[in-house]
């Protein structure tokens, strides 16, 4: 490719709505442009990458044992009515309606679609497994698409779907899947941990895992063991609790009235209401204590660990919040003093709600708030349930934490969709059982992200060797030289005829500007044709060691090698 007439628009300046760095970078090095918030257009940069993280995709996925399938993104409301998650969904599924009035929606994920298909196409033991799979655009409203691809509203994703007679197989569809995971991730070059997780709105019993790569921009918190394997997403680590107790615990605070229901943050927020957690945090006995409701669900036992009593209220409501707050009273004696934090605290809340809730992932987490104190975030941060050096949960070694970048999920869906759907087949003694079904889902949008954010410099990407839009970057330096633009064009065609992909600097621009461009658009190697190209002599650098080293032309297809 000639850079003369390749679309590839650098930018000097750093963009100023761009907060991470594979956002700037991906803007700067003229990967993709944004075309709506959340949504944007891959430039032939951005497309080459994308093109070969699906490649790797590809080929573990087929290697796996699975089929390349495509389905539609537009899909009937009725599908997701049947499954119940039309409403469950919430507010992130974008919903549109035909010139009929017929109402569809754009999928967000297709398990749907696929249970259904396969409901009617497999009804026989001998058809199974079945494992199917697509690279396809996915749709979710996010309610605050952010750090470019990172956090899309249209993002695209893998997603595989297995099929299975028994809890066994799937376990085993399982593993394959995991360990096709493994290598895709490695193959990319990330430096990654899969740690155990929550389903979300995926749902499934069966156990998940997350595949995180490891960034700071990350928005996942991953606690891990220092000496064995243990690694979980904190939103269900199990891990204990400190056992000191909190320094500084609020004096006498005013209660007042003007809580939110549980019904009014729901209806505000656009979610159903059993999305909505609901919680107050108290100080009683100098300890905190957390009351929550999740929803119109009563929740009677609060019990996590030393910092918390265990409280029995009979009949929590969430949308009355003094009832709650009479009955917890009355249970544990006189409540010393309410204190309110104005939002969600996701880390230190999560793995509280979800000792709660059973695991059930929700979608907003609220302390209610009318009350003001300097130090409601210090209380709150007593709240955190691990902190790093505590011991684990395996008995190996100590917390750590890190952030992470959630670039894929497996799941043991078990029989959800299946039973939905009516997905039944019969076995070998005729006997008709549903379906156990796995799903399995990579954002290949995100992994570019991912990517970026892991392997850079202050000059621009440096990206591994097979993700890489061209192999080799030749930079011809004064394209007005004769002995240069020779040697430029031979090297151009020569090393495409080796099998490179080789895009020339042939544009007519000064050589800061070039080199710039190069270190900016990171091809692993620079090859520059310059002054001593009347010797046939080049420069080779490798963009990552930053290592450059003078070689005879005759000798360079060797070097490469
Ligand atoms: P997150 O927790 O970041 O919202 P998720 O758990 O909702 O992600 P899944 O339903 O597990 O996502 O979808 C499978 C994969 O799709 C994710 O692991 C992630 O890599 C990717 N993905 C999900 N949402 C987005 C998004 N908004 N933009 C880009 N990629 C996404
Ligand atoms: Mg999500
Ligand atoms: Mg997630
Ligand atoms: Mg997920």
């Amino acid at each position: 490719m000639r850079q003369q007439t390749f679309f590839g628009p650098t930018l000097r300046d750093i963009p100023a709505d761009a907060e991470a760095t594979s956002h700037q970078l991906m803007l700067r090095a003229g990967l993709m442009r944004q075309t709506a918030a959340g949504i944007y257009t891959y430039l032939p940069l951005g497309t080459r990458v994308m093109q070969k993280i699906q490649a790797i995709v590809r080929d573990e996925m087929n290697r796996a044992g699975a089929q390349e399938l495509l389905m539609p993104a537009v899909q009937p409301a009725e599908l997701w009515e049947e499954s119940g998650r039309f409403d469950d969904y919430g507010p992130e599924l974008m919903r549109l309606n035909d010139r009929h009035d017929r109402r569809f929606v754009l999928g967000p994920t297709h398990e749907e679609v696929i249970t259904s298909i396969i409901r009617d196409g497999i009804h026989s033991y001998k058809r199974l497994p079945m494992n199917v799979y697509q690279i396809q655009t996915k749709y979710r409203d996010e309610r605050r698409p952010r750090f470019g691809l990172l956090r899309g509203r249209e993002f695209i994703m893998k997603d595989a779907y297995s099929f299975e007679p028994s809890e066994e197989a799937l376990h085993k569809s399982y593993e394959i899947m995991f360990e096709a995971y493994r290598n895709i991730f490695r193959r990319c070059g990330l430096d990654f941990r899969a740690v155990k997780a929550d389903a979300g709105a995926i749902g499934g019993t069966g156990g998940t895992h997350e595949f995180m790569a490891l960034a700071d921009i990350g928005e996942d918190t991953i606690a891990y063991s220092d000496q064995s394997d243990y690694a979980a997403n904190v939103e269900i680590a199990d891990v204990a609790p400190p056992a000191t107790e909190p320094e500084d615990t609020p004096a006498e605070l005013d209660f007042e009235k003007g809580w939110t229901s549980g019904e009014e943050l729901a209806s505000k927020r656009g979610l159903p209401l059993s999305a909505v957690i609901h919680g107050h945090l108290y100080y009683i006995n100098k300890a905190p204590v957390l009351f929550l409701t999740r929803g119109d669900h009563k929740i009677s036992d609060v019990k996590v660990g030393n910092y918390f009593d265990t409280l029995q209220v009979e009949e929590a409501s969430s949308a009355q919040t003094e009832h709650l707050f009479g009955a917890a009273e009355s249970f544990i004696g006189p409540v010393q003093a309410p204190t309110d934090v104005k939002i969600i605290a996701d880390q230190a809340i999560r793995p509280l709600t979800n000792a709660i809730c059973g695991g059930n992932q929700t979608e907003a987490f609220y302390l209610n708030v009318d009350h003001r104190r300097d130090c409601e975030i210090d209380a709150f941060a007593d709240l955190r349930i691990v902190q790093e050096g505590d011991p684990s949960p395996d008995g190996k070694g100590n917390i750590q934490f890190a952030e992470g970048i959630e670039v894929g999920q497996v799941f043991k869906l078990g029989t959800k969709y299946s039973e939905a759907f009516g997905a039944t087949f019969l076995d070998e003694n005729g006997k008709s059982k549903s379906l156990q079904m796995g799903c399995y889902g990579i954002g290949i949008s995100r992994t570019l992200a991912a990517v970026v954010e892991q392997c850079h410099d202050e000059s621009g990407i440096i990206w591994p060797k097979a993700l890489a839009p061209f192999d080799l970057h030749v930079l011809m330096i004064n394209q007005k030289d004769e002995d240069q633009s020779t040697l430029a064009e031979n090297l151009y065609e020569g090393l495409q005829a080796e099998g490179y992909d080789v895009l020339l600097d042939d544009r007519d621009e000064r050589a800061g500007v070039k080199f710039k461009d190069a270190d900016l658009y990171g091809m692993p190697i620079r090859i520059t044709v310059g002054k001593k190209a009347g010797e046939g002599i080049v420069e080779v650098k490798d963009r990552k060691s930053g290592e450059m080293t003078e070689v005879q032309v005759e000798n360079l297809p060797a070097y490469l090698k």
